[in-house]
């Protein structure tokens, strides 16, 4: 559906024009002696300290929850209702669908892959000896992939349009009983800031798959991660899911880890009666009850679905500026010369470029060069290989406004020069 990337779309002319101009730039951007970290998408220092009156929460002697319990003591398995009804109300789903884990939803997907391994998702076999895949997104997310590939699970691409995964590569694709599971990143996806669609959700819910414990792994990392004044609502996927006769299909998770703290939020799962009753059997043999304290921490700091918008809100005002000098440094120097071509993202925490085929890696060659650090080329597929050589993604949440513009400069001046050197200039 996109136009094509290609240096030959320029007269010879304007090309050694360009290649004499690039490579001064580069030159002097070198001199300059830059040192610069475009690589993962940590929230900024700045992002961490609006949450700083949450760190005096819940406070002394205030720890009796809603229904009385004591949150210093052991037990409270699923978590408290009040932080179940506050984050249910951020997912689109009850308070009962809610189990409030520890800081990371990254673990609460490792423990679902173990136990699916070990003792088989509800109503299944183990997924252990048996021939097991999973459906990927391309570009998605290296911590998903990895996770799987620690444990020998197959990864299948998958490519993702303006709307989702490619609907019709997956209702083929699980026709096959080998693939037990898919990853999905619906809203701002990482890193192509894609939102599925309702036709692409309605579609995934509906699908027959070949396995019957068959499962989404249902990633709601940045549901309320806006970077404009639009919000869209939660996709229902356990609504759809149970009316299309599949009740078990999905498990959800998020977390608070680019709302609150990153390092000391809570995590979610959320899913049908029948998943949180398995959710529960396994964790109740892996932990007498969560911290409770930071649940109440949490609920106490945020409130209500309104308090998330408005802290979500402030992070906003400082990240987006940040997004708007990348997307502006980008257009600069590559706007209409038909050599890349860049996402504009609505939420979340990433930039992805594509640009001409094989020349990611030599991009981030030559970025280095100029003392500025991109995540390897090809993170964004299976096993780290992006057979195009042809996408990266620029994290630009954590440096400051300054330090992004920089680097964004740096980095359309380094894909410049990387088609200019393709071209033999
Ligand atoms: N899921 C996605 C899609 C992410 O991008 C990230 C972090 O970048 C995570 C999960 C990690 O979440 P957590 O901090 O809750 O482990």
């Amino acid at each position: 559906d996109a136009e094509t990337l290609a240096v030959t779309l320029l007269s010879p002319e304007a090309l050694a024009a360009q290649g004499a101009e690039a490579r001064a730039a580069y030159a002097r951007l070198a001199a300059a002696g830059l040192k610069l970290d475009m690589t993962r998408g940590k929230p900024s220092p700045e992002q961490l300290d609006l949450a700083d009156g949450m760190l005096a929460l819940p406070g002394n002697r205030d720890f009796v929850t809603e229904t009385g319990e004591d949150a210093r003591n052991y037990g409270g398995l699923q978590g408290l209702v009040e932080a179940r009804r506050l984050f249910g109300a951020m997912l689109g789903v009850s308070p009962e669908a809610v189990v409030v884990n520890e800081n990371s939803s990254l673990a609460v997907m490792h423990d679902c892959i173990v136990w699916a391994l070990l003792k088989g998702v509800a109503g299944g076999k183990p997924w252990v000896g048996q021939d097991v895949a999973f459906l990927c997104p391309v570009p998605g997310y290296d911590r998903h992939f990895g996770l799987c590939e620690g444990f020998g699970i197959r990864l299948i691409p998958v490519p993702m349009t303006g709307e989702g995964p490619d609907m019709d590569a997956v209702e083929r694709l699980v026709a096959d009983p080998a693939v037990k599971g898919m990853w999905c990143v619906p809203v701002y996806s990482n890193p192509d800031g894609v939102t599925y669609s309702d036709a692409t959700v309605r579609r995934l819910a509906a699908m027959p798959t070949a396995a019957p414990d068959f499962r989404l792994f249902w990633d709601n990392a940045y549901g309320v991660h806006h970077l404009t004044e639009n919000r869209p609502a939660p996709h229902d996927i356990l609504g759809l899911t149970a009316a299309a006769g599949h009740p078990d299909r999905a498990f959800i998770f998020a977390s608070t880890s680019k709302i609150t703290l990153a390092g000391a939020g809570l995590a979610f799962f959320a899913g049908s009666k029948g998943n949180v009753a398995w959710y529960l059997e396994q964790v109740g043999r892996r932990t007498i009850g969560p911290d409770k304290l930071n649940q109440l921490r949490h609920t106490r700091f945020l409130r209500d679905l309104d308090g998330i918008h408005r802290h979500m809100a402030a992070h906003r005002r400082l990240i987006a500026p940040k997004f708007a000098a990348v997307l502006e440094a980008l257009d600069t120097r590559l706007g209409g010369l038909g050599l890349a071509r860049w996402t504009t993202p609505e939420g979340g925490y990433f930039i992805t470029v594509e640009m001409l085929q094989g020349s990611a890696k030599r991009v981030v060659e030559l970025a280095r060069g100029l003392g500025i650090a991109l995540t390897p080329a090809g993170a964004t597929s299976p096993h780290g290989r992006d057979p195009t050589d042809a996408v990266l993604r620029l994290a630009p949440t954590y440096p400051s406004v300054e330090d992004v513009r920089a680097a964004a400069e740096g980095i359309a001046l380094c894909i410049h020069l990387a088609a200019l050197e393709a071209a033999g200039l």
